[in-house]
């Protein structure tokens, strides 16, 4: 979990999951007269490596080799591309579920058992790619108990933040619906009165 995972109170046991998406952060919009930064957390393989420290998910001092860093982006894009459909678009759509199945491989996981704490899915290897399986294993979790269906993309082209869905009918659309709902809301609006105007 991050500070950005507990702020908009994304579970636990997804937060690596929500933090692994936004790695990637290509908003750039304009709030309050200031245009947003488009950034890459994960720059190079010891950014990755950095990245997955600050979350236990590597052992102290590990650098992922470049083939991991490689296969670590195509995790990330393909996950993206998924958590970018509507839940219901996820279960059907080809286009996305193949790329996630084939960007997983690299990421073995396997049964193990923990006596009082139950079972759960544990990488195979031991190098960096464990804490990508780990990640793998928590996407997993996520699609079992269903939490993975609200874990969603912003509906604004400059925004595509991953955001988790507290709201009780699970339909939301925005990351924040009083920055992001609001602009498109108001855009609309504009494009409604020009064509209005115009017509
Ligand atoms: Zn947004």
């Amino acid at each position: 979990m991050s500070k950005e995972s507990r702020k908009f109170r994304v579970p636990d046991a997804l937060a690596n999951v929500y933090d692994f998406a936004n790695t990637l952060d290509l908003r750039h919009f304009t709030h309050h007269g200031v245009q947003h930064q488009q950034a890459e957390e994960l720059d190079g393989p010891a950014g990755l490596g950095d990245w997955m420290k600050a979350r236990g998910l590597v052992e102290r001092g590990a650098v992922p080799s470049q083939k991991a860093f490689d296969q670590a982006l195509r995790l990330r894009g393909a996950l993206r591309d998924y958590l970018g459909c509507e839940p219901a678009e996820r279960r059907r759509k080809a286009a996305v579920i193949d790329p996630l199945n084939k960007a997983l491989e690299p990421f073995p996981l396997r049964v193990a058992a923990f006596g009082r704490d139950g079972m759960r899915l544990e990488p195979v290897q031991a190098d960096a790619q464990a804490g990508l399986a780990a990640i793998a294993a928590e996407l997993y979790d996520g699609a079992a108990n269903g939490t993975l269906d609200r874990l969603k993309m912003c509906a604004a082209d400059e925004c595509r933040r991953v955001f988790f869905d507290r709201s009780k009918p699970g339909t939301r659309r925005w990351c924040q619906s009083e920055l992001c709902g609001n602009r498109e809301k108001t855009r609309a609006y504009r494009e409604r009165q020009k064509r209005d105007a115009e017509a």
